[in-house]
């Protein structure tokens, strides 16, 4: 018989922590064996489904991640950088794969995730969908047969809780264009996070964020030059996607070697 994975999820009272137990457990190729969440979050009954039927399923749900994570494969964390430093530490004592969604790192951040990355599988990205990673190796094929009489503006909308701006997506497609073009990545994402900025000078890349309601994520990357436009664009209607993504990204991370991969890795794109 075929292992099944087991796994646990972070931040399990979270939009896509609700999202990732229903998508775990209806899927026959992996076991929901933990789910982790703040100490002193009001959510022990809060959440139908996780804190009162995880005693039911069988299922550890503490806010000792560690007690959690000892008894899993893989761990699917969409919390908070903080966070996320945390659980790379935890997961990589527990030799888990370490699924991470979170986005709004600081370079320091994704640079401290890197003694974790020599113990354990870590696959990192600001978005697990197959379709905003087919965007990103468009973007960066259209960057590079453009000339820069193309301005290059990324454009993106999200729900009005989302906290960091802006979207790490936003920011990979950046980085995509940037590769295209050949111009600096680092100066790009450090542009991306000082701010929301439109492209000042020629061959500069631009980024635009809208926060309302319940969007759950739109990308439009804009290549406009005099006469003519160019628009490539993602629609995510359901964050489904993104949890069917990083359960991918933990069933293909089993058995792989330590170290830092991404969606492109997983996807095979
Ligand atoms: P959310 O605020 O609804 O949920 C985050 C949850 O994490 C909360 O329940 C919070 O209490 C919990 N949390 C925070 N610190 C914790 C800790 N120390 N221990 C345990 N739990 C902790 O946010 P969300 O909309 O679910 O998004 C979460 C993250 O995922 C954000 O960074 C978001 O940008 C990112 N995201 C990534 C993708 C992707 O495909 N990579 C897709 C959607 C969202």
């Amino acid at each position: 018989m075929t292992h099944i994975p087991g796994i646990v999820i972070t931040g399990a009272s979270g939009r896509m922590g609700q999202m990732l137990i229903k998508t775990v457990t209806d899927s026959d190729q992996a076991r929901l064996v933990g789910v982790v969440e703040r100490s002193g979050h009001d959510w022990i009954g809060q959440d139908v489904g996780v804190a009162m039927g995880g005693a039911a399923l069988g299922v550890t749900v503490t806010d000792d991640p560690l007690e959690a994570f000892a008894q899993a494969q893989a761990v699917i964390d969409f919390t908070a950088p903080e966070a996320t430093l945390e659980f790379a530490a935890l997961a990589a004592q527990a030799r888990c794969v370490h699924v991470i969604g979170t986005t709004g790192m600081s370079d320091e951040q994704i640079a401290a995730l890197e003694p974790a990355s020599r113990h354990a599988v870590i696959v990192r990205a600001g978005n697990m969908s197959l379709g905003v990673n087919l965007l990103v190796q468009l973007t960066k094929k259209v960057a590079a047969a453009l000339d820069e009489d193309f301005d290059i503006e990324v454009i993106e909308g999200h729900h009005h809780h989302k906290v960091d701006a802006p979207s790490g997506t936003a920011l990979m497609l950046g980085e995509a264009a940037a590769e295209g073009r050949g111009i600096d990545l680092a100066e790009v994402s450090d542009r991306g996070r000082d701010g929301i900025t439109g492209a000042r000078k020629r061959g500069d890349i631009g980024f635009h964020a809208i926060r309302g309601g319940d969007i759950v994520g739109e990308h439009d990357v804009l290549f406009a030059a005099p006469g003519e436009r160019i628009v490539l664009r993602h629609l995510a209607t359901d964050r489904a996607i993104f949890a069917r993504g990083a359960l991918k990204a933990a069933l293909w991370g089993q058995g792989k070697s330590p170290g830092q991969y991404d969606m492109v890795d997983v996807l095979g794109l």
